[in-house]
């Protein structure tokens, strides 16, 4: 990327701007972290409820550490292993991190991405940014410009283009803020991978109430394209209208079917993009086969319920 853009956009962000960046996981919608006034817009374009923490993105460890109270042993391990790349880690956080950020929480959720013109934005800036994906609220994350052009265009100062997301859906959320580690959020970096690092880690429903992992602005419908999306085998398609069939197995007779990737990461890179796609063609509803089970799954099983408001036990 042209180190004169990443200048325009660490510019933008130091006079309080938005400005949209690729991470490996999707496309974020940025304000400098440290900018209380900034990190409003965020709210405003986005239409996104006061409730939902914002994950804040730091340049590496030495930074997460500057806006952590406590920056445990756990998520020392943790970023070791897994930084730059796409798990956020929950963590105690420190004063300078406005409440508006984490929804009230005393805790701040950061992570380090691994897309280089992220890498580059926040070494060049020397701030933290908080950025949520950058759609409007409810809606499905972008995963190329076109994709952020299309759902947010006038009101950011800059698009920075880096290509479509690698990973393509949301970070895993973990909380090493309790007692014990627990996965807020389900993503491609799996709850066993997280325990080969650190051990035992409690899903959301496992955490006994009240501990402090509440995982605020995880609403049940997420993600979800403009067309009515349903998990659906090829024997239970909606008997009305024209659709789409998304499988791993079989097509359907009756309907247009689309064939999904059967290795999980190519799944991920490949779902926002091709609902995206599919929204814009005028289906009257899009049925998915229930996704394959096993724990490289988990994301895409957790991402596509929630595309089809069915909710989940888990997250975001
Ligand atoms: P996103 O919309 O992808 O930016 O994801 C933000 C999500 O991360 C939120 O909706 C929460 O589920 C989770 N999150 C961020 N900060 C915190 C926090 N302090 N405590 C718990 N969950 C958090
Ligand atoms: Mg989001």
């Amino acid at each position: 990327m042209d180190p004169q853009l990443i200048a325009q956009a660490v510019a933008l962000l130091r006079a309080g701007q938005l400005v949209v960046f690729p991470t490996e996981t999707v496309y974020g919608l940025g304000a400098n972290a440290l900018d209380p006034a900034a990190v409003e817009r965020i709210f405003t374009a986005k239409g996104r409820p006061p409730t939902s923490p914002l994950i804040v993105h730091v340049a590496g460890v030495a930074m997460a550490r500057s806006l952590a109270l406590v920056w445990p042993e756990t998520a020392e391990k943790l970023a070791e292993h897994f930084w730059p790349g796409p798990l956020t880690l929950v963590v105690p956080k420190r004063p300078v991190i406005c409440d508006r950020i984490t929804a009230g929480l005393p805790t701040v959720g950061l992570r380090m991405p691994r897309h280089p013109v992220a890498l580059a934005l926040l070494r060049e800036a020397g701030f933290p940014i908080a950025a949520p994906s950058a759609n409007p609220f409810t809606r499905l994350s972008p995963t190329t410009a076109a994709h952020v052009r299309e759902s947010l265009g006038s009101s950011v100062a800059l698009v920075l283009d880096g290509g479509p997301c690698e990973v393509g859906i949301e970070s895993t959320v973990l909380s090493v803020a309790g007692p014990e580690p627990v996965l807020l959020r389900p993503g491609m970096i799996t709850r066993e991978q997280i325990e080969a690092v650190i051990g035992p880690v409690l899903l959301a429903a496992e955490a006994p109430p009240g501990a402090a992992h509440l995982a605020p602005g995880q609403h049940p419908r997420h993600y979800s394209p403009r067309t009515p999306l349903t998990i659906a085998g090829q024997d239970a398609l909606p008997a009305q209208g024209r659709g789409v069939f998304l499988f791993w197995s079989k097509p359907a007779s009756a309907s247009k079917s689309i064939l999904l990737p059967k290795d999980p990461s190519e799944c991920a890179a490949r779902l926002y993009g091709l609902l995206h796609e599919l929204d814009g063609q005028g289906w009257d509803w899009i049925a998915v086969e229930p996704p394959p089970l096993g724990p490289e799954w988990q994301a895409i099983q957790d991402r596509l319920r929630r595309a089809a408001a069915l909710g989940s036990a888990s997250l975001n």
